[in-house]
């Protein structure tokens, strides 16, 4: 997408939406923290209901561990991969106490060392609880960039980077959460609804639907390497993060 085009794309999005907000619920950095590891393989609202429990016995690292790893399973048995997440949610909540005062911290290479946090879940705590302007790419994100050219790549952080370069400035902080919607909302795997699409006439998708709900072959919808795969364990080195299809 040509440079032109790329500011009229996000200007669209920001009339439409100034400051767009996503839909993990959450007091503070630590419970962002918490609810977006959780939210790895897991909607929103999965994760939203498990919380408004959970955060009323614990929102600081100190509940956390105090409340402990079996307690914490209970709380968070609902979403998927709840056993390494009650993990993580602790070993994180201790590494937070020994290493940082107990405070999220606010640079990339020291929310990556935390138990359970990998780039995109970096990104996204580091874009919502800092105003960073990082923007963390998960299955919505990958596929809105690739269908419209926006920032077309093969990987995860082939998008990331191209978003990076090719997205103005002004635009960065809330970068994530219009692709991010747009994607869960609009520009869907399947029946994607084109007509209706804020930003058609700039996209390039050649299988543009023509009727709202039109279908979409799950080969044609974008997808980013799956983990696992050679290129994700070549560039992203690690855990996994972040929300897959559901959120991010
Ligand atoms: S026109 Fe269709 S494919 Fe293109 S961004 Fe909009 S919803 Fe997605």
């Amino acid at each position: 997408m040509k440079p032109d085009a790329i500011e009229t794309f996000y200007s669209r999005f920001q009339q439409r939406d100034r400051v767009p907000k996503g839909e993990l619920v959450y007091v503070d950095p630590y419970t962002l923290l918490v609810a977006v590891v959780l939210s790895a393989q897991a909607t929103d609202t999965s994760v939203n209901k498990a919380t408004a429990e959970l955060f009323k016995v614990a929102t600081t690292p100190q509940a956390m561990i105090a409340l402990g790893e079996e307690k914490l399973r209970g709380y968070i048995k609902t979403i998927g991969l709840f056993n390494t997440k009650a993990k993580n949610v602790i070993a994180l909540s201790q590494l937070l106490l020994s290493e940082h005062g107990g405070q999220v911290p606010t640079n990339r290479e020291a929310l990556e060392r935390l138990p359970g946090v990998g780039r995109k879940t970096a990104n996204v705590v580091m874009n919502i609880a800092f105003g960073a302007p990082t923007i963390a790419v998960d299955t919505h994100v990958f596929r809105v960039s690739n269908r419209t050219g926006l920032a077309p790549g093969k990987t995860v952080l082939d998008v990331e980077e191209k978003l990076e370069r090719v997205t103005p400035a002004a635009y960065k902080t809330h970068a994530h959460h219009w692709l991010i919607l747009h994607g869960r909302y609009v520009c869907t795997a399947r029946g994607p609804k084109c007509p209706t699409c804020l930003v058609r006439d700039l996209c390039a998708w050649p299988e543009k639907t023509s009727a709202e709900g039109g279908g979409v072959s799950p080969k044609s919808s974008a997808s980013p390497s799956r983990p696992g795969s050679a290129n994700n364990r070549r560039r992203q080195p690690g855990r996994r993060s972040g929300p897959a299809s559901r959120r991010g």
